[in-house]
């Protein structure tokens, strides 16, 4: 993304909630990214469970080609494996399994059929007994333990469905030791950092050291999103959100770990939580699930998107309907419907501010305050942050004010990690040193943008002296007109 590229072009969403598309075999042609961001995906999602490092390694390069194209800051998300139990692959890919059947998992590497598959994690053959279940692809199958031994269970299908390469295998009565990274975990942790991700998501989070440990081991190269999925990361909740930088509801395991009538209430608290910091939080897993092989959603999938949309969460988040479905640009098209047609009703706003219970300490977080009660107050048609880090856009953005937010930093890693945020439009411009530049390089912005037009006011907000992070003092309101720009009148 070269600078300023993205002043100049007029790509802007008509809703703040964003939207992370995961990418796969569905969705690993340029033209078809191409399609999904003009959908609306802002975040892409690279899953290191599935695809290999070549390619990841050209999905990543076709995302930074069309960012380049497009002049429109795009996220990257890589979401590491995690100490997740799978199973291998199939000869034929995958496999039906019948209720009663008999299925056996064992260390064979071997690729599996109707009878076996590998199973390459020797502590749960350990920890296995007669009568425990197991649960394949987010709790869709379940097995029942008939006998096991040294590196193999033999067992009964309970619940039937298909089975393929790689999926998921939960041991829900049975505690494993596991640590939090493996050491597939470390090398693709390596791999992405060096390749250039925005955000890295660590899966089954279980206490705040996960966090700090792959907080090292990134050096700053990333931003970590903690996958809320564990009994564990639940209780450890407060303490996790405390070091990490956003938060992801990853329903799917979390689904199968704990009664999956807990998880509604929870992924309000941790909505609630994380929006009272002004971390931003993804609501992940099978929030357009028919959409794999259907082109319309059902009911009930339209009302949970509106309703993690209502509770006032970043973002949104397509995983096989994107990487893997039929349907992979409907799905964004329909979650992008949903978004823009509950933004525009007015429970929205209600609710929203209703749980605005925001922890304010700082100038920082007054200033942002100030700037949501000023656009709304008077006919403001934009407010612009300047910012660095993120921080201060960030804050604006936990403030879920009525006006659009034009998050504007001289840092592109910045504003691709800032695509993740609730309602942040990002720019990225030239380093600014003084205050009336800044001015200048926001009117413009909101007019580039089609938030603002002549005569329009919008509020500026920004940190003096510039690039100095954590330093935003200032507050502005100032009018969209010509004179403003070419002129002198403002120091
Ligand atoms: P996680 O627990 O990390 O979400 P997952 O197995 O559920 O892992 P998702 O990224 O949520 O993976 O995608 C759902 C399904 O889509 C996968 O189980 C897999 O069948 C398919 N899929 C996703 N990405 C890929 C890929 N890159 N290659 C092959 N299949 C993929
Ligand atoms: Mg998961
Ligand atoms: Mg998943």
């Amino acid at each position: 993304m070269k600078e300023n590229n993205s002043m100049t072009t007029g790509i802007r969403r008509q809703r703040n909630v964003k939207i992370v598309a995961t990418l796969g075999p569905a969705s690993d042609t340029k033209e078809m990214i191409r399609e999904l961001f003009l959908a609306g995906a802002d975040v892409f999602r690279l899953n290191m469970s599935h695809g290999s490092h070549a390619e990841i390694t050209l999905r990543h390069a076709i995302i930074r080609e069309l960012e380049a194209e497009l002049g429109r800051p795009i996220g990257i998300l890589a979401d590491l494996q995690g100490p997740k139990l799978r199973c291998g692959v199939f000869a034929n890919g995958s496999e039906m399994l019948a209720v009663g059947a008999p299925f056996r998992f064992d260390l064979d590497k071997t690729p599996g059929d109707a009878h076996r598959v590998n199973l390459p994690h020797t502590e749960i053959f350990k920890a296995l007994k007669p009568g425990s279940t197991l649960l394949v692809n987010d709790g869709k199958i379940a097995l029942k333990v008939t006998a096991c031994g040294d590196g193999y269970a033999d067992t009964e299908v309970v619940v039937g469905g298909e089975i393929s390469n790689r999926k998921g295998v939960n041991v829900p009565d049975v505690v494993l030791p596991l640590a939090a990274l493996s050491e597939k975990d470390r090398a693709d942790l390596e791999f992405v950092c060096a390749l250039g991700v925005d955000w890295l998501a660590l899966s089954f989070v279980q206490r705040a050291s996960d966090v700090l440990e792959a907080r090292a081991l990134a050096k700053g190269r990333a931003h970590i999103i903690s996958k809320i999925e564990k009994p564990a990361a639940v209780d450890a909740f407060e303490e996790i959100l405390a070091v990490t930088d956003g938060v992801m509801v990853a329903r799917g395991d979390l689904g199968v770990e704990l009664p999956v009538q807990a998880v509604p209430p929870i992924q309000k608290r941790l909505i609630m939580a994380c929006r009272r910091v002004g971390k931003p939080v993804i609501v992940a897993t099978q929030m357009m699930e028919s959409m794999i092989s259907s082109p319309v959603p059902t009911r009930a999938e339209v009302s949970d998107v509106a309703q993690a949309i209502y509770e006032g969460a970043d973002a949104v988040m397509l995983s096989a309907e994107s990487a893997a479905g039929d349907y992979p640009v409907e799905a964004v098209t329909t979650m992008s419907n949903v978004a823009v047609e509950v933004e525009k009703d007015e429970m929205y706003r209600d609710g929203l501010l209703a749980s605005h219970t925001p922890s304010r300490t700082g100038v920082a977080d007054a200033i942002s305050a100030a700037a949501r009660e000023v656009a709304e107050t008077t006919d403001i048609k934009v407010i612009a942050s300047f910012t660095q880090s993120g921080t201060t856009a960030m804050l604006a953005a936990r403030e879920r004010p009525r006006v659009p937010i034009i998050a504007i930093t001289p840092v592109p890693a910045t504003a691709r990690r800032l695509a993740l945020v609730w309602g942040l439009h990002c720019v990225v411009s030239g380093e600014v040193t003084r205050f009336k530049e800044a001015v200048v390089n926001a009117v413009k912005a909101a007019k580039n943008a089609g938030f603002a037009k002549e005569n329009d006011m919008i509020v500026v907000t920004a940190g003096v002296p510039f690039n100095t992070p954590g330093t935003t003092n200032i507050l502005r309101v100032a009018p969209v007109n010509e004179k403003l720009i070419y002129g002198s009148e403002l120091d």
